[in-house]
C-alpha cells in the first residue's frame, strides 16, 4: 500500500473527481439510434495529478493496490493503467504535449458493478489533466475524449452514455441523450424522489451472447420495416407485419423509447416509477433479457415501503435493479430487500446507497 503522502512526497498535486451512473430509463436502445436516460452515483471516483521525477508516468490506484510505470513513449499491454494511459495518449493526439506525471486514484465507485467505474476513472483523470495543464476542454469534449479513451487503449467497445452520464451529471441530475445526434439535455430527477441500486449477485455469463443475438434481431427487424434504425419507427401497429420473435424485440424498442421521451418531459416520481415498471416488463416479456432474480427482485422492491418503481438496469441476464424511492426511503427499502432477497439463497448487494461514499476526497 503506497500512501498519497509518500506517492506525492513534497509535491501539491491537483486533484478532480468524476461520479459513477446508473441507467434510469432506457435499455437496449443505444444500439438502435435511441434515448437513454442515466444518473450520476455520489460515489465518485478521484484522481490527483502531480509532475513525475523521471521521465516515466507512475499510476498508483488504491483499490487495484498496484503501482504501474508508464515510460512516456512506452505502451502498457493490460491492467488498469490502460484507462489512464488512453486519456495521456488521446490529449497527446490532440497536440498537447503532456509531462510525465504522478496520478494516484482513490474510488468509491464499486469496480465492474455495471456503475461504470471505467467512466468515472476515465473523466476524473480528464479533469484533473484539465486543471493540472490548463487545457480548454468542455465537459462534453472530455466525454468523447474519456470513450476514445476506452475504446483505443483499454480495448472496450463502449457506447458514449457512461461518460456523458459521468461528465455532465450529478447526482440530481439526470441526462436525457439521444444516441444518434448525441444531443443532451440535463434534467433534474423528478422532486421527492432517491436512487436504490441493488445487485442481484448473479454474474452476466448469457450477457455477451444475448445482447449480439438481440443487435441481429434489432437490425433484422428495421430492415424488414425498411427503416435504417429501430429509432425511426414510433408507431407500434407498424410491426404487425413482422414475424416472431422480431415483432416483440421491435416493441421493447419502440415502447422503451417512447418511455424515456416521457420522462424526460417532466414526470412527477410516482410516473416515473410506473415507466420503470413498464420497463422492467417490456425487457421481461418482450426483449427476454431479465431472470427470475432479477424479477424477485424488482417485486420485492416494489412492495418495499416508499418505492416508486423497480426495473433491471444494464444488459440483463444478472446484474442489478434500479428503484426509484421517496426521500429517506432508499436506505431502509434497500436493506429490508437485501435481508429478504438474500434470505431465499441469493448474494445481493445494496450498491446504493452506499455504506461510505468516500471517494470525493484526497
Ligand atoms: P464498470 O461497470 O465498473 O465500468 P468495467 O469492466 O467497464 O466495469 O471497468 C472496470 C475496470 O476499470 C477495472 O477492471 C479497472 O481496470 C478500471 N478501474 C475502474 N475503477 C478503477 C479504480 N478505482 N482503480 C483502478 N482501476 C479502475
Ligand atoms: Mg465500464
Amino acid at each position: 500500500m503506497i500512501t498519497f503522502d509518500k506517492f506525492f512526497a513534497g509535491s501539491t498535486p491537483v486533484v478532480a473527481s468524476a461520479p459513477g451512473r446508473v441507467n434510469l430509463l432506457g435499455e437496449h436502445t443505444d444500439y438502435n439510434d435511441g434515448f437513454v436516460l442515466p444518473i450520476a452515483t455520489p460515489m465518485r471516483t478521484t484522481v490527483a495529478v502531480a509532475p513525475s521525477r523521471d521521465d516515466a508516468h507512475y499510476f498508483y490506484s488504491e483499490e487495484m493496490d498496484d503501482q504501474v510505470i508508464l515510460p512516456r513513449r512506452g505502451r502498457l499491454a493490460s491492467g488498469y493503467g490502460r484507462y489512464i494511459e488512453g486519456c495521456i495518449r488521446v490529449l497527446e493526439q490532440l497536440g498537447h504535449e503532456i509531462p510525465p506525471l504522478r496520478i494516484f486514484v482513490r474510488s468509491s465507485v464499486p469496480v465492474g458493478s455495471g456503475l461504470s467505474s471505467s467512466a468515472a476513472l476515465e473523466v476524473a483523470t480528464l479533469r484533473a489533466l484539465r486543471t493540472h495543464l490548463g487545457l480548454a476542454l468542455d465537459d462534453v469534449q472530455i466525454a468523447q475524449l474519456a470513450r476514445n479513451a476506452e475504446v483505443a487503449y483499454a480495448g472496450v467497445q463502449c457506447g458514449i452514455m457512461d461518460q456523458m452520464a459521468s461528465s455532465l451529471c450529478d447526482e440530481t441530475h439526470m441526462l436525457f441523450l439521444d444516441t444518434r445526434s448525441l444531443d443532451t439535455r440535463v434534467l433534474s430527477l423528478p422532486a421527492h424522489a432517491e436512487v436504490l441500486v441493488m445487485d442481484s449477485g448473479v454474474a452476466r455469463t448469457l450477457a455477451g451472447s444475448k445482447y449480439n443475438e438481440r443487435r441481429a434481431e434489432c437490425d433484422a427487424a428495421a430492415a424488414a420495416l425498411g427503416a435504417s434504425s429501430l429509432r425511426d419507427v414510433t408507431d407500434v401497429a407498424a410491426l404487425a407485419q413482422l414475424e416472431e420473435p422480431l415483432r416483440r424485440r421491435a416493441r421493447h424498442v419502440i415502447t422503451e423509447n417512447a418511455r424515456v421521451v416521457r420522462a424526460a418531459e417532466g414526470v412527477d416520481a410516482a410516473q416515473f416509477g410506473r415507466l420503470m415498471n413498464e420497463s422492467h416488463a417490456s425487457l421481461r416479456d418482450d426483449y427476454e433479457v431479465s431472470i427470475p432474480e432479477l424479477d424477485t427482485l424488482c417485486e420485492m422492491l416494489r412492495a418495499a415501503p416508499g418505492v416508486y418503481g423497480a426495473r433491471l438496469t444494464g444488459a440483463g441476464f444478472g446484474g442489478a435493479c434500479v428503484a426509484l424511492c421517496a426521500p429517506g426511503s432508499a436506505a431502509g427499502a434497500g436493506a429490508l430487500v437485501l435481508e429478504q432477497y438474500n434470505a431465499a439463497g441469493h448474494k445481493g448487494e445494496l450498491l446504493m446507497p452506499a455504506a461510505t461514499q468516500h471517494g470525493g476526497s484526497l
